[in-house]
C-alpha cells in the first residue's frame, strides 16, 4: 500500500506547485487604476503596496466575505 500512499502525496504536491504558480502568475499583473467591480479609482499607495490589486477596498472587502462564505458552505 506504499505505492497509493506516494501516489497521493505526489498528486498533493502537484496541486500545492500549481497553486504557488497561479498565485505568482497572479502578482505578476500590473495593479490597476480603476476597480474593476465599481470602477472607483484605486489610492496610488494601495496600488503600490498590493501588487496586482483589482478593486478598491470596499469591493474587495465584500469579495473576500463572499469567498469566505462559500468556502464555509463547503
Ligand atoms: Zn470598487
Amino acid at each position: 500500500m506504499a505505492d497509493s500512499m506516494d501516489l497521493v502525496q505526489e498528486r498533493a504536491e502537484e496541486m500545492r506547485q500549481r497553486n504557488i504558480a497561479t498565485v505568482l502568475n497572479k502578482q505578476r499583473q500590473p495593479s490597476r487604476s480603476f476597480c474593476i467591480d465599481c470602477d472607483a479609482s484605486i489610492p496610488e499607495l494601495r496600488r503600490r503596496t498590493l501588487v496586482g490589486v483589482e478593486r478598491c477596498v470596499h469591493c474587495q472587502q465584500i469579495t473576500e466575505a463572499k469567498s469566505k462564505h462559500f468556502k464555509g458552505k463547503v
